[in-house]
């Protein structure tokens, strides 16, 4: 009950002047005479009126229950201070059911100026459980229990530095606070304690994983890694990259478990790390996964990293849903055997059936939502487990990843290869399509490749599919063969189309490609300079940002053109005008959070690790690092937390009343 706060409290100390009330105020205090009082109407429709005054003006008060009970209470020619929400009927000010008290009455009380205010429902104020009910519950066990019954859990020198309010004293501010001021202070201590408590679970975590995981041992870099390194890789590596790989090494040296998660914006070179960290594997004499969300992305992987290995002989096997039973069986047998030493493919890698001789490192690719269930097959692959590498498909802001992934490492690769340009994104309207078509054939006309998206907002969607052909037919219209070559991906052909559809494109041998979104996440086409997305208003920031970044992948100037009808929702407009103003994923991803809100953003657990009660992850940044800082150096001075100064910690911790069911990672 203690920790059921009001959501607002109302101001009692102050009084309107009856002239001054307007439609704009939600809850009026007045001060005045009742002048006359009076019962009208019939039945249901039977009401008292008391007509309050003060020197302004004139205000009704009514009541349609117990008229006699108020009537015998009210007296006429007394002066009153009346309290209710604030209605008008007929231009003339009224409060219906209104908290009256004689002012004679209230000299004495001394009652606190700040009334809060509880949500609750229709069915529990049915049972008596409004919210001045509740308010009233809430006031009386204050008044009955003593600071013993909500002891500090917070340690001493955080209350210290953080300037924070007692716990106690602060469950009695946030309901019936003294004044604004000390209202807030026990706002701030109470969000604090809410996202220090959470951000200690995390870390406590992270630390016994540390401390206590068992993993294997990648010591030593070998032929496979040097070899590519010096003679296969195609480009300097960015500073981000060199950072993070060195970052892994370390991780994967310790002999404990690695759990990493890697943000890195769109294009940022995310594949090569991962490729480098397989060879580092396989250079410790251990196997490989590398799994990808889409068959398309596996393929591709597939493909692209048996090029770049190239001379260098492994055993690079693609396992995908699709896979022929005796192609299956074969990748199988030779997994077993301990012969393939990368396996790149979907969810079917995760199989049960799917047994390795030495699984040492899984890789996870575009895919932030890579659930703890999954998590727990990959364990079952080796007796010690392996290391993992998430990598995200889309940057999530900094205050997401830290409550939904602060259990995880973390690292972050927020550099661009060299040499690229920013892609320009505009928005049009779908009456100048035809200019931007032929602002495509001019690209084209330099050599360059199209992508032209339509929304598929679910496989089964009649319509989007019938938009999508028909808009598939326009573009033929405009591009017709054989000048111009068109290739078609969409969720219903079976996989062997899509991928011959898919390949053309890749080798150039069409230049547009027309398609859904399955072609959202990694692709990597870098001869492609155009991304036309087709009613754009229908896509959330990040898809938007994913689909964009299919495009600029290579050295040439890259466009992006937003295509929407005239008349969009004022959220579709900022998101389009986001998409046009920045490149920056991390920026973008902000963006997202402060118009969704925490709870709508994609990639974050569903796991209501991110609904707060007080706190908000967008407002109270400033508390979440201040909390994160302190959680850690207590965990690292104190990962037990066994000294005497964190006792009280780690009670609140352990007692059941303290614990939401965080979802362990490992
Ligand atoms: P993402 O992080 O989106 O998965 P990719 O790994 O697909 O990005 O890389 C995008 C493109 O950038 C690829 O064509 C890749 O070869 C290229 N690339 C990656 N790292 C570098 C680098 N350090 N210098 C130049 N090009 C790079
Ligand atoms: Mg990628």
């Amino acid at each position: 009950m203690l920790y059921y706060f009001p959501y607002r409290h109302v101001d009692k100390s102050k009084f309107f002047k009856i002239a001054e009330l307007n439609a704009a105020v939600e809850f009026a205090q007045v001060k005045g005479k009742i002048t006359f009082i009076e019962t009208i109407g019939e039945k249901s429709g039977r009401r008292l009126i008391a007509y309050l005054k003060d020197d302004t003006g004139l205000i009704e008060l009514i009541w349609f229950r117990s008229i006699s009970w108020v009537q015998k209470n009210l007296i006429e020619e007394e002066n009153y201070t009346a309290f209710g929400r604030l209605s008008f009927f007929m231009g003339k000010p009224q409060l219906v059911h209104p908290e009256l008290e004689s002012v004679s009455s209230l000299s004495t009380s001394s009652k606190n100026p700040l009334e809060p205010v509880y949500s609750t429902t229709e069915k529990l104020k049915a049972k008596g459980l409004g919210g001045k009910q509740i308010g009233k519950l809430v006031f009386t066990l204050l008044n009955i229990i003593g600071s013993q019954e909500i002891p500090e859990n917070l340690p001493d020198n955080i209350l210290e530095k953080g300037q924070l309010m007692d716990r106690f004293g602060a469950v009695k501010q946030i309901h019936f606070p003294s004044a604004n001021q000390e209202y807030n202070r026990a706002l701030r201590r109470l969000k604090f304690e809410e996202l220090f408590i959470a951000q200690i679970r995390l870390i406590l975590i992270r630390s016994e994983r540390h401390r206590l995981s068992k993993g294997v041992v990648f010591s030593k870099v070998g032929d496979h890694f040097n070899t590519y390194y010096k003679d296969h890789l195609p480009f300097e590596l960015t500073g981000a990259q060199k950072r993070v790989i060195k970052e892994i090494r370390k991780d994967t040296a310790s002999g404990h478990q690695m759990n990493r998660l890697l943000q890195g914006d769109v294009g940022s070179g995310k594949t090569v790390v991962a490729l480098l960290t397989m060879l580092l594997a396989i250079d410790n004499g251990y196997q490989c996964c590398f799994m990808a969300p889409t068959e398309i992305l596996s393929q591709q992987h597939f493909a692209s990293i048996k090029e770049q290995l190239n001379d260098i002989s492994l055993e690079v096997r693609l396992l995908t849903g699709s896979t022929k039973s005796a192609e299956r069986k074969k990748t199988l047998q030779l997994l077993a055997d301990g012969e393939v030493k990368i396996l790149i493919g979907t969810h079917a890698i995760i199989e049960e059936v799917v047994q390795f001789k030495n699984l040492g490192l899984a890789i996870v690719d575009e895919q932030h939502r890579f659930g703890v269930a999954q998590r727990a097959r990959l364990w079952n692959k080796a007796s010690i487990p392996p290391h993992i590498l998430v990598m995200t498909a889309t940057p999530i802001p900094r205050t997401l990843a830290m409550t939904a992934y602060g259990d995880l490492d973390y690292s972050v690769m927020d550099e661009l290869p060299p040499g690229r340009q920013p892609i320009t994104t505009v928005h049009r309207y779908d009456d100048q399509r035809s200019r931007v078509m032929d602002f495509i054939k001019s690209e084209l006309a330099l050599g360059r490749q199209a992508y032209i998206i339509f929304p598929l907002i679910e496989e089964s969607d009649k319509l989007d599919y019938e938009n999508l052909m028909q808009g598939y037919e326009n573009v033929k219209a405009f591009f017709p063969e054989p000048k111009y070559w068109i290739s078609m991906v969409h969720g219903r052909q079976p996989s062997d189309q899509k991928e011959n559809n898919m390949q053309r494109f890749v080798k150039g041998d069409t230049q547009i490609m027309v398609s859904t979104t399955v072609i959202e996440v990694g692709v990597n086409v870098p001869n492609a300079s155009i991304m036309v997305i087709e009613s754009a208003e229908k896509f959330g920031l990040s898809q938007l940002h994913q689909l964009r970044g299919r495009v600029g992948r290579g050295g040439d100037k890259s466009y992006c053109v937003l295509m929407t009808s005239p008349k969009i929702s004022n959220d579709a407009r900022e998101r389009i005008k986001t998409m046009t103003s920045t490149n920056s994923g991390f920026e973008i991803s902000e963006k997202d959070l402060e118009l969704r809100g925490p709870g709508d953003i994609e990639g974050t657990r569903q796991s209501g690790s991110l609904n707060f009660k007080l706190a908000d992850l967008v407002k109270d940044k400033a508390i979440l690092e201040a909390a994160k800082m302190y959680a850690e150096q207590i965990v690292e001075k104190d990962p037990e937390l066994v000294l005497t100064e964190n006792v009280r910690l780690k009670n609140y911790l352990v007692s059941p009343k303290g614990k939401t069911p965080w979802s362990k990672i490992s």
